[in-house]
């Protein structure tokens, strides 16, 4: 159930609804065995007017909010992951975060790949920066009209078949002090030097390649950093705040990919019959059902407030306290309840026949990526105390959004 939608949001989600059960579901099975990047997926959701469409009107999206987003992403979850995953991508994250702090010429730049059916690359982690992202070490070096990368990113999801990358870099000047870090708008196949050299074999999420890249003497013009208001100083700050979106976003993967394995559990206990009659009709089942459905609308709640708000400062990204909550609340339910309709599957719940035990590979995922559920916990701890985070550089756990003052 879905409380307080409005009409057009309500509009909105049947349309996604009507797009994944009919288009995205039958090939969901393909997309795992295959580990092919969906691009027919993809062409249906260009069409659909699901890629890029939080971009502004102004720069040829709708202007939709992120909870429009959020609608759109749980739809695709429940039929296939990776599909919302590439929602997620390219409606939060990188995308809003050029939109939003980027020059005129970057917005055009980002909108009209998105726009187009790109799906854009975050690329924060390093092999020695994950929690901790401020350790990283790819470096840009100024050199005359532009800057010269190097260095390297793991995990990077859509490596390899993303054309824009937000590239995050220790920036340095022509002297070798240290700016600060800033994202830079890098372009595979027009940016030499950019380069992916392994693909990681992931245990769900298969579609989506998560990938290594090197940057060799990447040259890129000086106008692809992207400088939102503060510079380099407070810069960080601002546009890993736009991480905030891509969180509940990838918090609503997990609740859609759970959502998806209740409607099939739903469907099985009723027709599935053991001692004379079905399933559905044992104490048992029903409670676990009560339990999965009553963790769900929590997620979801949670993750709808979450969309809807603002960060602190006028930041026009969710508040990255209830992001972290959602985040947290609805990864870890949604790898019980996609456990629990495995379970009522009996044997046929871990044959690859069914996409259940592709759920549950795919779903582990968000209890890790985008902030683990730890270092989320500690963020939440911390303003609560209101306390800088102690364990981390600086005080600053960067990936969860805090700020440095
Ligand atoms: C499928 C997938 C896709 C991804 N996509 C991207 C992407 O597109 N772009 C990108 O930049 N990154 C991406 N990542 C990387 C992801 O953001 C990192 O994996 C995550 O931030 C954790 O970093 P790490 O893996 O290095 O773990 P580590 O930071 O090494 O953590 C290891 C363990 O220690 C715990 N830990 C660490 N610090 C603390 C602390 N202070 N307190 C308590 N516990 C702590 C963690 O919770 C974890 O359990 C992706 C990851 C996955 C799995």
């Amino acid at each position: 159930m879905h409380v307080g939608l409005t009409d057009e949001e309500e509009s909105l989600r049947r349309r996604a609804e009507e797009l994944s059960r009919n288009m995205i579901a039958p090939r969901a099975a393909e997309v795992d065995r295959s580990e092919a990047y969906p691009w027919n997926n993809v062409h249906d959701l260009t069409e659909a007017g699901f890629m890029g469409m939080t971009v502004s009107k102004q720069y040829g999206g709708q202007g939709r909010s992120f909870l429009d987003a959020v609608l759109v992403v749980e739809e695709m979850a429940k039929s296939c992951t990776v599909t919302a995953r590439i929602v997620v991508e390219a409606n939060m994250g990188a995308i809003s975060a050029i939109m939003a702090y980027g020059s005129e010429e970057q917005k055009k730049l980002a909108a009209g790949l998105v726009l187009a059916g790109d799906k854009p690359a975050i690329c924060i982690t390093e092999p020695d920066a994950g929690s901790d992202a401020l350790a990283l070490k790819t470096r840009a070096d100024r050199r005359g009209n532009g800057y010269v990368l190097n260095g390297g990113k793991h995990w990077i999801t859509g490596a390899g078949v993303s054309r824009l990358h937000l590239i995050f870099a220790r920036v340095f000047d022509e002297t070798g002090q240290d700016l600060g870090v800033g994202g830079f708008i890098a372009l595979r196949d027009e940016d030499e030097g950019l380069k992916m050299v392994h693909r990681e074999p992931t245990m769900g999420l298969r579609g989506i390649p998560e990938g290594e890249l090197a940057f060799e003497d990447l040259v890129l013009p000086a106008d692809r950093l992207v400088m939102p208001p503060g510079g380099l100083a407070k810069g960080f700050t601002a546009l890993i705040n736009a991480y905030n979106s891509q969180r509940v976003g990838a918090g609503t993967v997990a609740m859609g990919v759970a959502a998806g394995a209740l409607d099939h559990a739903i469907a099985w206990v009723r027709e599935r019959e053991q001692f004379g009659r079905p399933i559905g009709e044992f104490q048992g089942i029903q409670w676990m059902l009560a339990d999965m459905q009553t963790q769900l609308s929590a997620s979801r709640l949670m993750l709808h407030a979450a969309a809807r708000s603002n960060g602190p400062d006028g930041s026009p990204f969710p508040d990255p306290m209830l992001a972290a909550q959602a985040k947290i609340h609805a990864s870890e339910a949604a790898i019980r309840i996609v456990n629990d309709a495995l379970q009522m599957y009996g044997a046929r719940g871990y044959s690859r026949n069914l996409p259940l035990e592709r759920m549950a590979r795919d779903v582990r995922m968000f209890t890790i990526g985008g902030g683990t559920a730890q270092v989320l916990r500690t963020l939440v701890a911390s303003r609560m105390l209101g306390w800088k985070l102690p364990q981390t550089r600086d005080g600053y756990l960067s990936k969860a959004g805090q700020g440095r003052d």
